[in-house]
């Protein structure tokens, strides 16, 4: 059995991971209406892995015969001023849920719950990659500036991401 403690804690992660696949949903969406439909891949992609983060944590709760308890899943904005605005925002966001999951991990490390400390392993490591992986992009916009053909080769890109389930 699982302390209440943890279980509550890990189901507000789900919300937040849900809430993160949402936000990506929203950037497809509002790329694919701005005529980049290779951002709108690489941001599809993102929505993809959010959802994977959310059903690991379930799937992990379940295992534990913990209850899983959907919230609702709060608003997210629905347009960028630009490709770097979103990837700004996206880096924003991701650095936010680091730091959720470290102190779900100190929780986890406090309450002596050695399962969920080794299970967080994995998002820890995650986490290191989505901020990597978003800053290089930001890296590129950055150099680019307003060049357009720049801009051209980025969604180019982008729109050769294809979606790998992470190893959870
Ligand atoms: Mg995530």
């Amino acid at each position: 059995m699982i302390l209440k403690k943890i279980e509550d804690a890990l189901n507000e992660q789900i919300n937040a991971e849900m809430w993160s696949a949402y936000l990506y949903l929203s950037m497809s969406l509002h790329f694919e209406h701005e005529g980049r439909p290779g951002i709108s891949n690489w941001f599809r992609i993102q929505f993809q892995e959010e959802q994977a983060h959310a059903l690991a944590l379930m799937d992990y709760l379940n295992a534990r015969d913990g209850k899983v308890v959907l919230q609702p899943i709060a608003g997210v904005p629905d347009a960028w001023a630009s490709p770097k605005e979103a990837f700004l925002a996206t880096l924003e966001h991701e650095q936010k849920v680091t730091s959720l999951i470290h102190n779900l991990y100190a929780m986890a490390e406090e309450e002596k719950d050695f399962a969920t400390r080794q299970k967080l392993n994995t998002f820890v490591a995650e986490q290191v990659e989505e901020e990597d992986n978003v800053r290089q992009i930001i890296d590129d916009l950055t150099l680019i500036g307003n060049d357009g053909t720049g801009l051209y080769q980025i969604d180019q890109k982008l729109g050769t991401r294809t979606y790998v389930a992470p190893q959870l």
